[in-house]
C-alpha cells in the first residue's frame, strides 16, 4: 500500500437507464371462434444502473475512460398476455467511499460508503398491452403504451480518501514534519507559506494490527473559508475525519500569538461549515524545543481552560511524539464513525409527480404554448395516430387542469396548442 496518494478523484459520467419494453397489440385467435379479446402482453421494464461499494478498488481511474453507461432496455410484450422480460441492471462498481453528485447542481445523490447497493437511474416501466385496455365500452383496444424511457443521469464522482484525522493549523506550524515522523509520508517541508499543495495521507501505525490515517492539510489562512487563497479547497478534505490534531506553533518563532492562531483557523472552519467546527480536537503545542517554558504553560492553560487536551511537542526533536499515536488512536475508538454524506436530490421526475407543474403561455393569436414536462413524457407514451390512444392522453390534459387554464386564457376553437415537439389544434 503506498503510504502517500491524491486525495482527492473526481470523474464525470453519463448514465441511461433502460427503456421499457413496448406493450403489445394482439388479438386472441382460435379456431371456430371469430373474433377474440385483446390479449397483448405487457412491456418488461428497462434495466436500473446500481452502484456497489467495492473494497478493492482505490482510484476512480477507469471513469475517465469509460464515461457513458447504458442499461439495457425491457423486452416487447407479445400475444398471449405473455408479458416481456425485464431487463437486468447495470451494476457500476465503485471505490468505497465515493460520492455520486448531480453533476449541475452538485446536490448529493449518494454515497457509497456502505454495502448495500443503491439505484441511481431507474429503468422505464414497460408499456401496458392492449388486453389491460379492454373496458365494457372500448371492447376492441388497438392501442398498447409504449414502454416509458429510462431515466438519464449526468453525475459527478468524488472520492475523498477516508482519513480518520486531519492535521490542521497556521502555514509554517509544522504539520508536514510531524507527519512525516509518526508514518511512511515524505510532503516537502520547509519554512515558507504553502510548502504543500497537494494534500497528503499518511499511514500511522500503533501496532500490528492497529492503524489509522493522517491527513495534513495544508495551511489555512484568514478568509480561507470565504474562498480567498487555498485553505477552501482544501477544507473539503476534512470534511469526514474523525478527529482534528490543531498544531499551534506555541513559540510564537514567526512573531505571531498562538493564541490568535489557534482561534483563527476555528473561525475558518466554522465559516466553512458548523458540522467541522464541533469536530473534536486534540490541540499539539509544536516547536516546545525552542519555546520557553512560560510559553508553553500560558498556551496549556489556555487550552485546558476550553475542555481540550493538549499535547506539547516537538516534531523536529521528537519530543512528544512517539506517544502521539496510542493518544489519538484510542480516542478514535471513542467516536463514531466516518459520517455518510445523506442524499440531498430530488428526482424531477418525483418531484412532478406529486405537483403535475405546468405553465400555459399564449404565445401567438391563436397559439399557446404548454410548459409541462412530464406531460411530454406521457405524450411520448402515446401513439398520436390512434384516436383512442389520444383519448387517454387528452385525459391527463382534463386532469391536471391545463384545458382548464386554456379556456381561463380564452382559447378558441383551431387554435394552435404547443406541447414540446408537437402541435394540436384546439377542438371541442
Ligand atoms: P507546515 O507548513 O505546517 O507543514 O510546516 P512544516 O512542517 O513545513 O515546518 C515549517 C518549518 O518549521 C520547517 O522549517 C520545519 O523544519 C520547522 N519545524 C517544524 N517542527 C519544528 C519543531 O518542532 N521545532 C522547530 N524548531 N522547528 C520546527
Ligand atoms: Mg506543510
Amino acid at each position: 500500500m503506498p503510504s502517500t496518494s491524491n486525495f482527492i478523484d473526481v470523474a464525470t459520467i453519463w448514465l441511461h437507464a433502460g427503456k421499457g419494453g413496448d406493450g403489445a397489440v394482439s388479438f386472441h385467435r382460435e379456431k371456430f371462434v371469430a373474433a377474440g379479446g385483446p390479449d397483448g402482453g405487457d412491456g418488461g421494464r428497462g434495466g436500473n444502473i446500481v452502484f456497489q461499494a467495492d473494497p478493492n478498488l482505490s482510484t476512480l481511474m477507469d471513469f475517465r475512460y469509460k464515461r457513458k453507461y447504458t442499461a439495457p432496455d425491457g423486452e416487447n410484450g407479445r400475444g398471449a398476455r405473455q408479458k416481456g422480460k425485464d431487463a437486468d441492471d447495470l451494476v457500476i462498481r465503485v471505490p468505497r467511499g465515493t460520492v455520486l453528485k448531480e453533476a449541475e447542481t452538485g446536490l448529493v445523490v449518494a454515497d457509497l460508503s456502505g454495502d448495500a447497493p443503491v439505484v441511481v437511474a431507474k429503468g422505464g416501466r414497460g408499456g401496458w398491452g392492449n388486453a389491460r385496455f379492454a373496458t365494457p365500452t372500448r371492447q376492441i383496444p388497438r392501442f398498447a403504451k409504449p414502454g416509458l424511457p429510462g431515466e438519464d443521469m449526468h453525475l459527478t464522482l468524488e472520492l475523498k480518501v477516508i482519513a480518520d484525522v486531519g492535521l490542521i493549523g497556521f502555514p509554517n506550524v509544522g504539520k508536514s514534519t510531524l507527519i512525516s515522523t509518526i508514518s511512511a509520508a515524505r510532503p516537502k517541508i520547509a519554512n515558507y507559506h504553502f510548502t504543500t499543495l497537494t494534500p497528503v495521507l499518511g499511514v500511522v501505525r500503533v501496532g500490528p494490527e492497529q492503524s489509522f490515517v493522517c491527513a495534513d492539510i495544508p495551511g489555512l489562512i484568514e478568509g480561507a473559508a470565504d474562498g480567498v487563497g487555498l485553505g477552501h479547497d482544501f477544507l473539503r478534505h476534512v470534511e469526514r475525519c474523525r478527529l482534528l490534531l490543531h498544531v499551534v506553533d506555541v513559540s510564537g518563532c514567526e512573531g505571531r500569538d498562538p493564541k490568535e492562531d489557534f482561534e483563527q483557523i476555528n473561525h475558518e472552519l466554522e465559516g466553512f461549515s458548523a458540522d467541522l467546527a464541533t469536530r473534536p480536537q486534540i490541540v499539539l503545542g509544536n516547536k516546545c524545543d525552542i519555546a520557553t517554558p512560560e510559553q508553553v504553560e500560558e498556551f496549556k492553560q489556555f487550552v485546558e481552560a476550553k475542555g481540550l487536551t493538549f499535547v506539547p511537542i516537538s516534531a523536529a526533536t521528537r519530543q512528544g511524539v512517539d506517544a502521539l499515536p496510542a493518544l489519538v488512536y484510542s480516542r478514535l475508538k471513542e467516536l463514531p464513525p466516518v459520517k455518510v454524506f445523506e442524499a440531498e436530490y430530488v428526482k424531477p421526475s418525483l418531484v412532478d409527480a406529486l405537483t403535475r407543474p405546468f405553465t400555459v403561455e399564449r404565445t401567438g393569436a391563436h397559439e399557446f404554448t404548454v410548459d409541462a414536462p412530464w406531460l411530454e413524457r406521457i405524450l411520448a407514451g402515446t401513439n398520436v395516430e390512434d384516436y383512442e390512444s389520444l383519448q387517454y392522453f387528452q385525459t391527463q390534459l382534463g386532469d391536471s387542469g391545463i384545458l382548464d387554464e386554456l379556456v381561463r386564457q380564452n382559447v378558441e376553437e383551431d387554435d394552435t396548442i404547443k406541447i414540446g415537439e408537437y402541435e394540436f389544434d384546439y377542438v371541442y
